[in-house]
């Protein structure tokens, strides 16, 4: 946090990729292979999932140590809580810090699948809170530790004022960042961001969107109506007349996800977080409109002023 610190205060933004562990071994070796040119964009982190229910985690162990190792890539896990003893978050923990990983985004985790409701198998680990606190009284301050928040509610608690306070103690227990849940809703995310602050959430602690660019018409209509994300009015107006047309789809949800962007960039937002499915063309083809990609010569996550920024002085 440190450097996208330095970055924020010339006024340049950032941005940062997330990826999830694949389920057969060619589709880990694509993702590297992927991961590897998508680092040509300029990211200043990437982050690897932590399997629903700890499916896969060692993959994402795995997957941040060769991130880190082999592609230098600045990297950062998740961990969650489910199905998680103490033992086995000692281990992660372990394997990230031998790794060189120095970031961690400290989550209580999504149900397996097999079951509706969280439920904790060590009462130590009940919420992201509680993982936050022991990073901390283990590592110190080895690791910058992100939190998730939520501009439109989590669980079934929708109304996210909610679940303010529970943010700001993961704060207070030492989260230097925040990552949100996919929004699409400017408006939303910078009423919801204004109130962090005025619930003593500091201007430090980033505040960071969640963003998913649209691949299909499919992938975005499932996974907008999964978290419950508000669309806004005329989106799915534009998008599903020419939804069997996989280019167009992307074309026309670029320029909605990169108007979303502008919005919160013009708004003081200095970091955006996608949630890339693991593909590069729709992030990539975002990151262009916004004009944030770094020139061909220069592999520097440091990014230019923006335009807008400029203007704004
Ligand atoms: P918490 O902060 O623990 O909150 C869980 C619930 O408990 C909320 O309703 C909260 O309001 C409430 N609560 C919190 N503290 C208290 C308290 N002290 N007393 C009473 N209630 C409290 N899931 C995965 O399985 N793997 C991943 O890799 C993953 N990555 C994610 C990345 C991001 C950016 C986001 C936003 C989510 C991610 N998730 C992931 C999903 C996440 O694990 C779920 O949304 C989960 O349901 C909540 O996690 P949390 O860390 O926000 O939980």
């Amino acid at each position: 946090s440190k450097k996208l610190a330095a970055a924020h205060a010339e006024g340049r933004a950032t941005y940062s990729f997330e990826f999830f562990p694949p389920k057969t071994a060619q589709g880990v070796q694509n993702l590297y292979d992927r991961m590897d040119r998508m680092h040509s964009f300029g990211p200043a982190f990437i982050d690897i999932t932590w399997g629903a229910g700890g499916r896969l985690s060692h993959l994402t162990c795995e997957m941040v140590k060769v991130a880190q190792e082999v592609y230098g890539l600045e990297t950062c896990m998740h961990l969650t809580c489910t199905d998680m003893e103490r033992s086995k978050v000692d281990d992660a923990l372990q394997e990230a810090f031998n790794s060189g990983c120095t970031n961690i985004l400290a989550l209580r985790g999504d149900p397996p699948r097999e079951k509706e409701k969280w439920e904790a198998v060590d009462e130590g680990f009940r919420y992201a809170l509680d993982l936050v606190k022991y990073i901390k009284s283990k590592y110190g301050d080895h690791f910058d530790i992100g939190v998730a928040g939520y501009p439109e509610g989590c669980d079934e608690e929708t109304n996210a004022d909610q679940h303010i306070p529970y943010l700001k103690q993961k704060v207070d227990a030492g989260a230097t960042f925040i990552i949100t849940q996919m929004c699409y809703d400017a408006d939303i995310f910078i009423e919801w961001m204004a109130k962090c602050r005025k619930a003593g959430i500091p201007e430090q602690v980033p505040i960071i969107p969640g963003i998913m660019p649209i691949h299909t018409h499919a992938s975005f209509v499932r996974r907008a109506k999964w978290t419950q994300c508000n669309v806004p009015a005329g989106w799915y107006e534009k998008l599903e007349p020419i939804k069997n047309d996989d280019v167009a789809v992307r074309e026309v949800g670029k320029d909605l996800v990169a108007e979303f962007s502008r919005k919160l960039l013009a708004a003081g937002v200095m970091h955006l977080h996608f949630y890339t499915m693991n593909l590069a063309a729709a992030t990539r083809m975002v990151l262009e409109d916004l004009t944030m990609t770094p020139s061909e010569e220069s592999h520097d996550p440091a990014i230019k002023p923006l335009p807008w920024r400029q203007s704004l002085g």
